[in-house]
Parts: C-alpha cells; structure tokens; sequence
C-alpha cells in the first residue's frame, strides 16, 4: 500500500474524513445501479464513472476492493411514493414481452454503454429479482423487531415507531414531524398509518406481472429493500461506501438506513457519497422538455440537440473537469472544450518519448506530481488534478519549443504520472481517446522524416534522402519537393 491518504466526505457527518477501511486492504463499495427499462442516458454516465474512478483508485492505492453495483429490475415505482407503477412491467405490456425481456435487452445496452465509457464491471452485478428470498428475510427481521406492519396484504415500515429510537432523516436533514405535518391530509385515503412509511412489501394487484408468494400476499418487494438486502449479502452488515446519485439521498438512500437499522441494530455504512446531477444548458434533464439524450445519441451526433458525435473519451473527459459533488452544465460549447483539452493533453503524452534530454530539468516533476496525487486524495479533486495534469502539458510543449529543460529520469518519471493518473485511474484510453489526434500523429511522424532527407540532402547524401521519398512511395506517401521544405499526401 502507498503512503497516500485519501480522504472522502462524509455526507451524514458534512466533512471530509481521512478514509479508514473496516477491514483493511479490503475494502467493501456499493453503489446503487440503474434501473433497466431504457436506453441508458447522460445520467446514468456521471454515477458509473464517478465511481468507477473510486474503484480503480483504491485498488490503485493497493485496496482489494470488492465493488457491488446492482441492476433494479423489479419494484422501482414511478414515483418514490408506493402506488406509482412499476416501469419494467409497464414497458413489458407495452411492447408485448416477458418482463425479463425488457431487463436483459437493456441491461446488455447499458453493459455495452460502459464498456465504451471504459467503466470497468463491478466485481458483483446482482439483480432484486435473483434475490427475493433474502428481501423476505429482512423483511421477517424488521417484523420481529417491531419495526413494520401488515395493511391489506402489504407490510409497512413503521417510520414514527422507528423515530423513537433512532433517528429517521439524520442523512437528509430532515425532521419527520414536518414530512408527517406537510401530508396529513394525504394519510385518510391510504393503507399506511402514517405518510412517511414505506413499503417493505407490495401486495400485487392483477395487473403485475412479476410477483412472488409469501405469507402476506402475493406481491413483489418495496425498491428500497433490494439495496439493504444485497449490500449486507455481499458485503456484511458493516460496510465502508455506499454511493449513488443525490437524487437517491432521500428517500432511497434514507430508507436503507432505517432498513438496516431496524434489522441489525445498528448503521451498515460507514461512509456515504453522492454525486451531483447534470443538467443541460441550466435545465434539468427530462423526456418531456427535449433535452433527454441517451449515450448512443451523443455517441452518433443523433439529437436535435447535438452540433456533432461527440467521443466516449470525450464524455468521460468532461466529468473529470467537474468535482463530483458540484452540478455539472451539459452543452456542446462545453463538450467541444473538453474535445481540444483532451487532444491538447494527449498529444503533449505523445511527445514525451521524442522529448530531447539535458542535465537539468526546468520543472520541479516530483512538486506537480505530489500535487496531481494530493488533489486525488482531497475527495476525488479530479479538476485540480487535471488542472496540473496540464501544467505538466504547458512543460512538455515548452520543452518542445526549447524553451525548457528535462532529465532523462524526470522524462520517465513524467510519461509514468500520466499513465497512471490519466490512463489507470482516471480510465482514459489511449488508443482510442487517441484517435482524433491521430492524423496528427502521422504529421508528427512525417515530419521527423522528410526532415532527415532535407539533412541528407544538405549533406549532398542524394542516395539516402531517394530511398526515404522512394520507400515512403511504397508505404502510399507521395512527397513533392517546395522551395522552403516538402509537402506530403497519401497516394
Ligand atoms: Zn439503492
């Protein structure tokens, strides 16, 4: 393990807090996951790569981590009350499939999504269908403890009884006398004693299709409970981060504390995070004001909306320059700044092994790199790493010019921060965010060529500078001679 320390921000104590693992090297990371009954969209990317980062930058740390990440293919409700419908059955009648059709066919787009956003898979993928068996046990736990109840075949989670002894909304900061207060006049036409509680379990009418037997009804589990029920199978009933979305702090997230609680007696997280959202030009993204775009839209150029396709790279790219916690503005002005910023940092790493070596290095290469390290360790500041990542690009192009100095070790030593930095942690890849500079490359290339035959032809070494234009001829290049240098093209 590397000396550094990380540190991360608690959202239940507001601060950040040097991270310490429960068991260390391993550490355990659950994030809730999407919920699959659509194209995956921009939103769905800001979580995975927000936390794929914090995957790859603990196990880059030397942290065995163990990282669940679910699929919700059951019970998330439309709305976060209990009577909204379910969504995946809702796409399943619509479109005359097995419900488990509309899961797999957008669990595969979602997969092959990441795979382009380079999100690494989770070590453990499960899904709230698979694990019905273990909802019902917690559920049986919450009953013992007196925590939950039955109402027309449904069973409740007694939020005001729960209150009393621990604390319902110590993550959202809210007080349940005003959630109570605020929708009296709601509570008269439901089956729950009180507006606040949620469901557990839901007895299922004749429209559901996915539904399971138990001795309350035949029903389907309530969305918060899958979360509870999973972490604490793969992960114990400790476990160090729970991630996810602001959007989930409450009531999701919120609920799953009450869940735990009520079961084991005590809290099963001991760090929560959460990323902001995006929105798109200062609106909030949404079907119904046109601005919804899924990553094959923006993959393909395909929206209204989009002035071109914009690179995977490119996307990743993007949500690195805003620190997770703070709300990020979508637009193609942005996207196109994050496009050059990414070719500019590339093609400076590219230089790097043609950098000519001297005595000195003009550039304090151990200073930038512990500062790109300690913004990593500052809760994930990846702007202000990618900030020095490009004082470092300002060096290489300047070393280029002549106008600054390297050693050889410092050159190594610069070529391994950004692959581990840029390309390790933060998941850019290469060869591919390579691309559009690519023919840039090829000018680079060209150019370190054509000029060895103008130094031979200087040299009156005719002989040399023929074979170069003569095998650049047969790779497909054809070189013509200027007055002030040479001009290629490609046959
Ligand atoms: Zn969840």
């Amino acid at each position: 393990m590397t000396t550094n320390k990380l540190s991360i921000y608690n959202t239940i104590k507001k601060k950040k807090e040097i991270f310490e693992p429960l068991n260390p090297p391993f550490v355990g990371l659950y994030v809730c996951g999407p919920t699959v009954y659509g194209d995956p969209h921009l939103g769905h990317a800001r979580p995975a790569i927000t936390y794929d980062i914090l995957f790859r930058y603990l196990k880059y740390l030397g942290y065995k981590v163990r990282y669940v990440r679910n699929i919700t293919d059951v019970g998330h409700l439309e709305n976060d009350s209990d009577d909204g419908e379910d969504k995946i059955t809702k796409k399943a009648i619509l479109e005359a499939l097995e419900p488990m059709e509309v899961v797999q066919y957008y669990s595969n787009s979602y997969y092959n999504r990441m795979q382009e956003l380079n999100v690494l898979p989770p070590s453990i993928e499960p899904r709230a269908s698979g694990h019905i068996i273990e909802q019902q046990e917690l559920i049986r736990k919450i009953m013992k403890n007196g925590y939950a109840y039955i109402s027309e075949g449904s069973v409740y989670f007694d939020v005001e009884k729960y209150d009393k002894t621990y604390h319902y909304g110590k993550l959202s900061g809210r007080v349940l006398e005003d959630m109570i207060s605020s929708n009296r006049e709601l509570s008269g036409q439901s089956e729950k004693k009180n507006n606040a509680d949620f469901a557990l379990w839901k007895k299922a009418d004749s429209g559901h299709i996915m539904h399971w037997p138990s001795e309350w009804s035949e029903g389907f589990p309530g969305w918060h409970l899958e979360c509870s029920a999973m972490s604490t199978k793969y992960l114990g009933q400790e476990f160090d981060i729970h991630g996810g979305g602001m959007d989930l702090l409450f009531p999701h997230h919120e609920c799953e504390i009450a869940q735990s609680t009520a079961a084991n007696g005590k809290e099963s997280v001991k760090y929560w995070m959460h990323n902001n959202m995006i929105t798109i030009e200062g609106t909030k993204m949404g079907k119904s004001l046109g601005n919804f775009i899924t990553l094959e839209e923006l993959f393909s150029g395909k929206h209204a909306k989009l002035q071109k396709a914009y690179h995977p790279m490119t996307i990743r790219f993007f949500m690195l320059q805003a620190h997770y916690r703070s709300t990020m503005d979508f637009s193609n002005e942005a996207l196109q700044a994050s496009e050059k910023g990414l070719e500019r940092i590339l093609k400076a790493v590219q230089a790097i092994d043609l950098l000519s070596v001297s005595e000195k290095s003009s550039l304090d290469i151990q200073q930038l790199k512990k500062d790109a390290f300690d913004a990593m360790n500052d809760d994930l500041n990846t702007p202000i790493m990618l900030a020095n990542l490009f004082e470092g690009v300002k060096f290489i192009n300047s070393v280029v010019a002549g106008t600054a100095t390297i050693t050889q070790n410092d050159k190594l030593e610069l070529k391994k921060l950004y692959q581990d930095l840029l390309f390790d942690i933060c998941g850019m890849k290469p060869d591919e965010a390579g691309q559009a500079s690519e023919v840039g490359k090829l000018d680079d290339v060209m150019n370190i060529l054509l000029n060895l035959r103008i130094d031979a032809k200087t040299n009156k070494d005719f002989a040399t500078a023929d074979k170069i234009r003569d095998k650049l001829l047969q790779a497909g290049f054809v070189i013509k001679d200027k007055k002030d240098g040479f001009e290629w093209e490609l046959k």
